[in-house]
């Protein structure tokens, strides 16, 4: 793992397609300066490889995608709080317990804690689809949850970034609950676009962005 330096990493051209995304990151930065708020970050597809048809069972399937360390390192400075927000149907299917969850996150945090890194908290929705549980996303039980044990953090400050239409639909219902929540898309999975406030192709393109936001207002 190479050190944690954003000036180690090229800074990429931003792309006509990012150059909206880039002037949103702006002003997530500029209205976020000096507030207690979260980031709200889903976990396959963003922070990790997706396992397409099958679930992350162990520390051995957990792939991270490129640059997403660093991308939270940089994530990290700017947010008060990072939390993990995550379905994983796969505990209620049986497929693997919560302790096989548990146990993943903990190596996140482990691997993480090189980069001084920590994640606030995992919210995980450990139940089957079918149990309309109110926890799942796209619905917002997750966040409200947190938000509500952590009652410093600005509700309606709250950034939901994800790579699924489940993940920009529960950013709707945080909204429509508390008054504000910013979405990020990260990659093209989802396929009706339009409703994220920015998109990346990956959480580190949003770092970088980030970085760049912060580094204009500095200047
Ligand atoms: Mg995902
Ligand atoms: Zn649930």
């Amino acid at each position: 793992m190479q050190s944690p330096n954003m000036s180690s990493m090229r800074s990429s051209r931003p792309s006509s397609r990012n150059s909206s995304s880039d002037l949103a990151v702006r002003e997530l930065v500029a209205q976020r300066a000096g507030r207690e708020w979260c980031l709200f970050v889903d976990r396959d597809g963003v922070m990790n490889r997706r396992v397409v048809g099958d679930y992350v069972r162990n520390w051995e399937d957990f792939e991270w995608l490129s640059g997403a360390r660093l991308a939270l390192v940089t994530l990290r400075e700017w947010a008060p709080h990072i939390v993990v927000v995550t379905n994983q149907q796969g505990v209620g299917k049986g497929v693997m317990s919560a302790d096989d969850l548990a146990a993943i996150h903990q190596h996140i945090q482990s691997e993480l804690a090189v980069d001084n890194v920590t994640i606030d908290a995992f919210q995980v929705c450990p139940h089957l689809e079918s149990a309309h549980c109110a926890c799942r996303k796209p619905r917002p039980g997750l966040v409200l949850e947190w938000l509500r044990q952590n009652p410093r953090s600005e509700p309606s400050l709250s950034i939901m970034v994800g790579d699924s239409q489940s993940d920009l639909e529960a950013a709707v219902n945080i909204e429509a609950a508390v008054g504000g929540c910013s979405s990020v898309q990260i990659g093209r999975y989802v396929g009706v676009g339009g409703i994220a406030d920015a998109c990346f192709d990956s959480l580190r393109d949003f770092a970088l962005a980030v970085a760049r936001a912060r580094a204009e207002r500095d200047s």
